[in-house]
């Protein structure tokens, strides 16, 4: 059993509401924020389960593209909201050495707000996640060591699978008469998934200690 990597594809928007200079290219993080629907560009987690701070990870390395000078360091369409893990894992590595060459098909990036991104990995049932190009490959080994994060990457995507279940369902029964069966039965199901949520919570803060 596999599944698609992401369920929504991250979309900058065109024009960003904060205009920054300099070396302050962290005020775009709120933007950012939302065009990656809260998750990390790279392995997908959610920000709100606190497992880690979110960060501005730039595409192409700001180290990299600096002494060029065709991008600037606050570039909005060359910033990733991303997780620490992701960031710190990713650094300045850039394997073709150019600014307009991504990856040569053997290693390298796809730009995570495009669906080319999704191409090179998939969800396995458990919530893992796998390569299935050899960028992907690459990617899942020396760029984000998706293989070493492999125990908290399937906790957070259960974690997540279950907050939008709870979410929706929670909607639902506060739309239902509390003198209903619906209503009771609703709320013992709900009782059910909140369980499996907590266990889920408890693991991740235990793996984190
Ligand atoms: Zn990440």
């Amino acid at each position: 059993m596999m599944g698609p990597f992401r369920n929504a594809i991250p979309s900058r928007r065109p024009t960003p509401s904060k205009n920054p200079t300099g070396d302050n290219w962290a005020e775009h993080k709120p933007d950012l924020k939302i065009d990656f629907n809260s998750k990390c560009g790279y392995c997908d987690s959610f920000d709100g389960f606190r497992h880690t701070y979110f960060e501005v990870d730039h595409f192409i390395p700001k180290d990299f593209f600096k002494p060029l000078g065709n991008i600037s360091v606050t570039e909005y369409r060359n910033l990733v909201y991303s997780c620490k893990f992701c960031n710190n894992t990713k650094r300045a590595k850039w394997p073709t050495q150019r600014e307009d060459i991504y990856n040569d098909g053997t290693s390298g990036f796809d730009d995570p707000a495009t669906n080319l991104y999704d191409t090179h990995f998939y969800r396995t049932a458990d919530g893992g996640i796998m390569w299935q190009t050899n960028v992907g490959k690459w990617m899942f080994r020396e760029a984000f060591h998706f293989d070493k994060r492999q125990n908290s990457i399937k906790i957070l995507w259960n974690l997540e699978k279950l907050r939008l279940i709870l979410d929706s369902l929670i909607i639902i029964l506060n739309s239902l008469d509390q003198a209903s069966v619906e209503y009771k039965d609703l709320k013992i199901k709900i009782g059910e998934y909140s369980l499996e949520y907590y266990l889920f919570h408890k693991e991740l803060i235990d793996f984190y200690g």
